[in-house]
C-alpha cells in the first residue's frame, strides 16, 4: 500500500444516496471525509462542522480570497468548497480521503491532480432519483425540478469519470466502493515509490 493516502472524489445526481455511502464508509472503514464550506442554509439536523461549515456568501469570497480551498463552485444558487488544510493534512497521514462534491469541482479537482480518482454514483433509473428526492422531503417541488434537470445535464459528463457504481442497494454499494478504493491503491499513479525503489535496486544490483 503507498504511505500516502488518497484521494477520491465521490459524485452523483443529487438523491442518488452519496451522503448515505460515504457516511457507511467512514463509519465501517475509517476513511476521512473531508468538510466542505457551503453557503446554502442548514438543513434540518445539520450541524456546523459536521456537515458543512456554514457560510455567508462574503466569508465564502474571502476564503477564495485567500486561497483556502482546493476547488469551489456554484450548485443550484449556493457556493460549495473544499478547504484545502484538511484534505493535506490527512493524506500526509496515510489517510483515505473521500471528497463528496458536484461534477464541476471534481473535474476542476482532477485537472489540477490527475492522479485523483473520480467515482460517480447513480440511481439504476430517473424514476427511482425522483422517488429518493421525494421521499428525502427536504426541498420544495421546485427545487427537486431544478435537482433532476442539473442531474439530465450531468448526465453527459458522466464518461469523463474513472468509475461509474449504481447504488441499487447501500450495503452492496458500499462494499463495492470499499474494494474500489483499496484496489486504487495499486494503480500505478499511486505506486510510484514502489517502481522507483526497484528501479534503483536494479541500477546498483550487480
Ligand atoms: P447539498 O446541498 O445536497 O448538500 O449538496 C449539493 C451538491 O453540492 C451535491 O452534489 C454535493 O456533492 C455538492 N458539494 C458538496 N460539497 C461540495 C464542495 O466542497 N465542492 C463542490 N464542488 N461541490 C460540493
Amino acid at each position: 500500500m503507498s504511505k500516502k493516502g488518497i484521494i477520491a472524489i465521490i459524485s452523483g445526481f443529487s438523491g442518488a444516496g452519496k451522503g448515505t455511502v460515504v457516511g457507511e464508509l467512514t463509519k465501517k472503514y475509517g476513511y476521512a471525509v473531508s468538510v466542505s464550506a457551503t453557503t446554502r442554509k442548514p438543513r434540518e439536523g445539520e450541524e456546523e462542522g459536521k456537515s458543512y461549515f456554514f457560510k455567508t456568501k462574503e466569508e465564502f469570497e474571502q476564503m477564495i480570497e485567500a486561497d483556502e480551498l482546493i476547488e469551489y463552485a456554484r450548485y443550484v444558487d449556493n457556493y460549495y468548497g473544499t478547504p484545502k488544510a484538511y484534505v493535506m493534512e490527512q493524506i500526509n497521514n496515510g489517510k483515505d480521503v473521500l471528497l463528496e462534491i458536484e461534477m464541476q469541482g471534481a473535474l476542476k479537482v482532477k485537472e489540477k491532480f490527475p492522479e485523483v480518482s473520480l467515482i460517480f454514483i447513480t440511481t439504476p433509473s430517473v424514476k427511482e432519483l425522483r422517488r429518493r428526492l421525494e421521499k428525502r422531503g427536504t426541498e420544495g417541488a421546485e427545487v427537486i425540478d431544478k435537482r433532476l434537470a442539473r442531474a439530465k445535464e450531468e448526465c453527459d459528463y458522466m464518461e469523463s469519470y474513472d468509475y461509474i457504481v449504481e447504488n441499487a442497494g447501500l450495503e452492496e454499494c458500499v462494499a463495492s466502493l470499499h474494494g474500489l478504493l483499496q484496489a486504487i491503491h495499486f494503480s500505478q499513479s499511486n505506486q510510484k515509490e514502489l517502481t522507483e525503489k526497484i528501479r534503483k535496486d536494479f541500477d546498483q544490483y550487480q
